[in-house]
């Protein structure tokens, strides 16, 4: 016969192996602990399972996100926890915060269009819904329109322009900061065009620009683009006005002031 603690040492020396080749990171580092648990509060076997996998699917939704969140490139530290709503009248926090939660702008394709003068915390405010998106599970990714653009340009050069298209409909939104900055002149933003046209009333864009719509003729190839594009970016968009002081020159004021 067989002795029941050779046994026992036996399976928990094969268990770690195991449970890496099925991918259970969590089964195995916890196991242990449950098991002592389960002897002492006298689950049964089942229980005990149900225990290890729920801890396994939990485990396994946070280490999504923390991924998906290292593949946004958003900045650092902009969250809605670090806004500071007082600072713009213009934009509620339950807007912001119900933007955040993606519900129903986002399965619809929906895209928010933020405007205002340089300073006054757009970039914060979307890189804070798009965190928020991420940590609801949602796939996110910022970009510098400038830095977008230049790899569209590249795609489009080598024939790859529609390979890249699908690679950024993984994410739900894509979040476009300083629309204003990509120039006719600097470069051929057609593309750019082409990627609102191809996500249009399917996945999300998060816009942020300095420029009126008025202004934006200087950023399209020509008139009829301009304002293809901007039917089809308002057609189902949440406008944000940031009508206030530059958060950076404030700030540096009221430092001044000491
Ligand atoms: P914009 O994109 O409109 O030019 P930014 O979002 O880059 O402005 O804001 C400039 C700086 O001021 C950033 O460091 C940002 O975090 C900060 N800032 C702007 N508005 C706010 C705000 N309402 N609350 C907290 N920080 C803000
Ligand atoms: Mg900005």
């Amino acid at each position: 016969m067989s002795d029941p603690s050779t046994d026992l040492q036996i399976d928990a020396a094969r268990l770690p192996v195991m449970l890496t080749t099925l991918r259970l990171p969590s089964i195995a580092r916890h196991w242990h602990t449950f098991a002592t648990r389960a002897d002492r509060e006298g689950w049964g076997a089942a229980r005990y399972l149900a225990a290890l996998c729920e801890h396994e699917l939990t485990d396994r939704a946070s280490r999504r996100i923390a991924r998906h969140l290292v593949a946004a490139g958003l900045p650092r530290g902009k969250t809605l926890a670090t806004f500071d709503f007082a600072a713009v009248p213009t934009i509620r926090k339950a807007q912001l915060l119900s933007l955040g939660a993606g519900d129903p702008w986002i399965e619809q394709g929906g895209n928010i269009l933020c405007f205002g003068p340089s300073g006054t915390g757009k970039t914060h405010a979307a890189a804070a819904i798009g965190h928020a998106l991420v940590e609801g599970g949602r796939r996110v990714l910022f970009s510098r329109t400038t830095d977008l653009v230049q790899k569209l340009q590249a795609a489009h050069r080598d024939l790859s322009l529609p390979a890249l298209l699908s690679r950024l409909d993984r994410f739900d939104c894509l979040i476009l900061d300083d629309l204003g900055y990509a120039s006719k002149d600097q470069a051929e933003t057609a593309v750019l065009f082409e990627l609102i046209a191809e996500r249009y009333e399917r996945k999300s864009l998060i816009i942020t620009c300095n420029q009126p719509f008025s202004e934006w003729n200087s950023i399209f190839p020509n008139a009829a683009m301009t304002v293809a594009a901007i039917d089809r970016l308002v057609h189902h968009a949440t406008i944000l006005e940031f009508n206030a002081e530059s958060y950076r020159k404030r700030t540096a004021a009221a430092f001044a002031e000491g």
